[in-house]
């Protein structure tokens, strides 16, 4: 028997046998991850409609950086037809795969893997969690929006690149460190479709230019702990639309907590921590996203303690046979 939060090394993986299509989610630290419970319980509802997918198994691998090389090509030979990477792998795996697609392509990291007849394709899903989360918690498209974004790192590339690509109107982009937000402007530069424009801005001066209403997305990782600062002061811009924050954990961080003082429509990255892994399955399963998430909503919020208002009890089996 297998516990969904059971935690497998690269040694045990080496023999694995299972009699169905195995997945997995790759990181390290991996303990805090609620993949597997979002993925079970996905699986365990498409299984009542489509018994093969009883045989389906999803784990949480901690393989440190050094092995991921030796770890894909082992895992494609054991069976295993899918893989989520999280940190530190999404960048590293972007060059040892054989084939990428286009979600990925500009944005240099993947999160999901696809085994194929060729080998692993990579993918990026993050993007597309991203947009899915916003319209499903903020109820907006970003075609046509100014959005100010504030990061530079990996989430706050991706997210830009998903922006552009939605036909995002003005991009506003703030960080601490202005060396790499220079870095950020210049990758992005290739990328902008002529009738978009992209500023960079220092976070402690937002340009004086910057129009009301718009859509603040939070791709730092400052409000992760509690003695974090802000990375922007709200009320530093003019009135914005409402504030997505892609931190999950906690659920309602100062940038949160400072948008419902101000009376802003806010909401955190759990929505796109479920859209991006329900995007993942559909590309494993050919089931449709939308017919996967709110499985993995309710179980992405039970196995991270919150309550799950107005829903049923969420099928996570705790134990699962491979
Ligand atoms: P990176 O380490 O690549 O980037 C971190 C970013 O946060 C940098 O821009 C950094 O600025 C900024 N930052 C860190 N600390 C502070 C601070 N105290 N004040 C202001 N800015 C700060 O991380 P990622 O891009 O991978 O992830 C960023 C966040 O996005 C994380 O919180 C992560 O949990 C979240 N995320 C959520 C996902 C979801 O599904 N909901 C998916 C992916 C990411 P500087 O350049 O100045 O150091």
């Amino acid at each position: 028997m297998v516990a969904v939060d059971r935690i497998y090394r690269l040694e045990e993986l080496r023999s694995w046998n299972a009699p169905g299509p195995s997945f997995a989610v790759l990181g390290q630290p991996i303990a805090h991850s609620v993949s597997p419970a979002m993925h079970t319980a996905a699986l365990a509802e498409l299984a009542l409609r489509e018994p093969h997918f009883a045989s389906w198994f999803y784990l949480k691998g901690e393989i440190p950086p050094e092995s991921l090389a030796e770890a894909l090509p082992l895992l494609l030979s054991r069976g295993f037809r899918g893989l989520n990477l999280t940190v530190p792998h999404k960048v590293v795996a972007f060059s040892l795969v054989g084939e990428i697609d286009p979600s990925a392509e500009a944005i240099g990291a993947v999160n999901t893997l696809l085994a194929t007849p060729k080998g692993w394709r990579g993918y990026n899903t993050d993007g597309f969690g991203l947009l899915a989360g916003i319209r499903e918690d903020l109820g907006l498209q970003v075609g046509d929006q100014t959005v100010v974004l504030l990061g530079a790192g990996g989430a706050a590339r991706g997210a830009a690149l998903a922006l552009l690509r939605n036909g995002v109107r003005e991009l506003f982009i703030a960080n601490r460190t202005a060396s790499s937000l220079q870095t950020l402007l210049r990758e992005l530069e290739g990328q902008r479709p002529p009738a978009c424009r992209i500023e960079g801005f220092d976070p402690l001066a937002p340009p004086a230019h910057l129009p009301a209403g718009c859509l603040v997305i939070n791709a730092t990782s400052a409000g992760l702990k509690p003695s974090d600062p802000l990375p922007l002061a709200l009320a530093s811009l003019p009135r914005p639309r409402a504030v997505y924050d892609m931190i999950y954990n906690p659920t309602e961080t100062p940038l949160l907590r400072a948008a419902k003082a101000l009376g802003l429509p806010g909401a955190n990255g759990l929505s796109m921590l479920v859209w991006q892994g329900a995007k993942a399955l559909s590309l494993w399963s050919g089931v449709a996203a939308e017919a996967l998430a709110p499985a993995m909503h309710r179980a992405a919020s039970l196995a991270l303690g919150l309550s799950v208002p107005g829903s049923p009890e969420p099928s996570v089996p705790g134990e699962r046979r491979p």
